[in-house]
C-alpha cells in the first residue's frame, strides 16, 4: 500500500488540541488498513520560537519541502505579541507559502443542512450549498511594488500599493479553477473589475482565451467582483468554483465562510505548481487561528481541522473516496445532533473537541 508522508505542524492556540482529533482518524485509517502514512511533526510559529528563536526552523521548511503534504494548526498568542517582528509567529506560515511557491488558495463553503439554522442567511438559501473560492495567493495587490507612503513637499502624505498581474500568473490559478469545476459542478465564475482596472481587463482576457483553448467543456461565466459579493449573499447557490485575485479573492471567501456558519468549521488548502509527476506541494489549514480565548478548554472545534486533513486525501493522496467518507462522516455527526459549543444553538448540549473527533471516527469506521 502506498505511503502518504504528512507533516503535521500543530503550531499554539488550540492548533495541537484540534491536530490530536487529526491523529486519531490517521491512526484509525492505518490500522484499519484503508490508507497508510508517515507521519512527521515539528514545531512552527510561538512554539517553535520559544524552542529555537524563529518562528519555523530550517529543519522544518525542509521537510514541509519533502512531505506529500503538510497539515497546519494555527499560530500566534498573546505570549508571543513583543517577539521582533521579524520572528512573530505569523512569520512562520508566511514563510511556508512563501518557500512553497503556493500561489492557488482553496475554500470551500459548505453548508450541512444540520446547521442551515446557525447561518445568518435564511434556510432555503444556503442549505446544500457547496461553493469553492479559488484566490490568487501570490500576487496582486499585497505585493505589488511599489508599495510605500511618501510625504510630499507640501506635507501631506501618500500612500501607494500596485495591484499588478502578469499573463503567467492568470493562467495558472484560472487552470485551478478550471480543473477543479471539471471535478465538481463544471462551472466556473471569474470576478474581477475591468470597467474600471486594467488588471481587471487582463484577468478578464486571459481567463476567456484559456477557457477557449483548454476548458471549452466547462461553462464559464464573469462578474463584476462587487456583483459577486452581492450575489453571494442574495443567491450563493448559483456559484460552483469562483475565481478571483489575492484582494477580491480575500474578502469574498470570508464572505461566503461566514455563510456556513462557525469559523470552527472551515477548512482550507494552499497548492503550489504541479511538478514533472503532477504533484503539487501543498499545505492544508482551518481558517481559524489559535484562539487563545478558549484554547486548552476542551471547546476547539476540531472540524475544520479534520476538514483539512479530508482536503489534503482529496488534493495531495488522491484518496477521493475517502475524503468523501470523512466529509460524510462529519455531515453524519452534525446529523446526530452532536455540538461543540461554537456550533450550538442556544440551549442545545454540546461536546468537548475529544469527544467530537471521537465521534467522527466512530461515524468514519461505520462507512467502511
Ligand atoms: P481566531 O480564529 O483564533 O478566533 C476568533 C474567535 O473564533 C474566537 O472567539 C475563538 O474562540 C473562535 N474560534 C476560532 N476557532 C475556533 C474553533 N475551532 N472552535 C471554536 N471556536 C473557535 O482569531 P483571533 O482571535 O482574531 O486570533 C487569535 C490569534 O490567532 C492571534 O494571535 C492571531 O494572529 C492568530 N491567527 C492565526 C491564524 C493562522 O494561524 N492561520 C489565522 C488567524 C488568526
Amino acid at each position: 500500500m502506498t505511503s502518504y508522508k504528512l507533516l503535521m505542524l500543530p503550531g499554539d492556540g488550540i492548533g495541537p488540541e484540534v491536530a490530536r482529533e487529526v491523529e486519531k482518524l490517521t491512526t484509525f485509517m492505518t490500522t484499519k488498513g484503508v490508507a497508510k502514512f508517515e507521519i512527521d511533526t515539528d514545531l512552527v510559529g510561538g512554539a517553535a520560537y520559544d524552542a529555537h528563536g524563529v518562528a519555523i526552523t530550517d529543519a522544518a521548511m525542509a521537510k514541509a519541502q519533502s512531505a506529500d503534504a503538510v497539515l497546519f494548526g494555527a499560530v500566534g498568542g498573546p505570549k508571543w505579541a513583543n517577539v521582533p517582528y521579524e520572528h512573530r509567529p505569523e512569520a512562520g506560515l508566511l514563510r511556508l507559502r512563501k518557500e512553497m511557491e503556493l500561489f492557488a488558495n482553496l475554500r470551500p463553503a459548505v453548508c450541512y443542512p444540520a446547521l442551515a439554522d446557525a447561518s445568518s442567511l435564511k434556510r432555503e438559501i444556503i442549505e446544500g450549498l457547496d461553493i469553492m473560492i479559488v484566490r490568487e495567493l501570490t500576487g496582486g495587490v499585497y505585493f505589488g511594488e511599489p508599495k510605500e507612503i511618501v510625504t510630499l513637499e507640501n506635507g501631506q502624505k501618500r500612500a501607494v500599493d500596485t495591484q499588478v498581474y502578469t499573463t503567467f500568473e492568470i493562467e495558472r490559478i484560472a487552470r485551478v479553477a478550471f480543473d477543479l469545476a471539471k471535478v465538481r459542478g463544471n462551472k466556473v465564475t471569474s470576478t474581477e473589475k475591468h470597467n474600471v482596472m486594467r488588471s481587471g481587463v487582463l484577468w478578464k482576457q486571459v481567463v476567456s482565451n484559456i477557457h477557449s483553448k483548454e476548458y471549452p467543456e466547462v461553462e464559464l461565466d464573469h462578474h463584476l467582483a462587487d456583483a459577486c459579493g452581492m450575489q453571494l449573499v442574495r443567491w450563493p447557490k448559483q456559484y460552483d468554483v469562483i475565481v478571483c485575485d489575492n484582494l477580491f479573492g480575500d474578502m469574498l471567501s470570508d464572505v461566503a465562510a461566514m455563510l456556513t456558519g462557525s469559523l470552527g468549521m472551515l477548512p482550507s488548502a494552499s497548492l503550489g505548481a504541479p511538478n514533472a509527476n503532477g504533484k503539487r506541494k501543498a499545505l492544508y489549514e482551518p481558517v481559524h487561528g489559535s484562539a487563545p480565548d478558549i484554547a486548552g478548554k476542551g471547546l476547539a472545534n476540531p472540524i475544520a481541522m479534520i476538514g483539512s486533513f479530508g482536503m489534503a486525501l482529496r488534493y495531495s493522496f488522491g484518496l477521493v473516496q475517502q475524503a468523501d467518507m470523512v466529509e460524510k462522516a462529519i455531515a453524519n455527526v452534525l446529523a446526530a445532533g452532536l455540538r461543540t459549543k461554537d456550533i450550538a444553538t442556544h440551549g442545545q448540549a454540546t461536546i468537548a473537541t475529544s469527544q467530537m473527533g471521537d465521534a467522527i471516527v466512530a461515524e468514519f469506521g461505520k462507512l467502511i
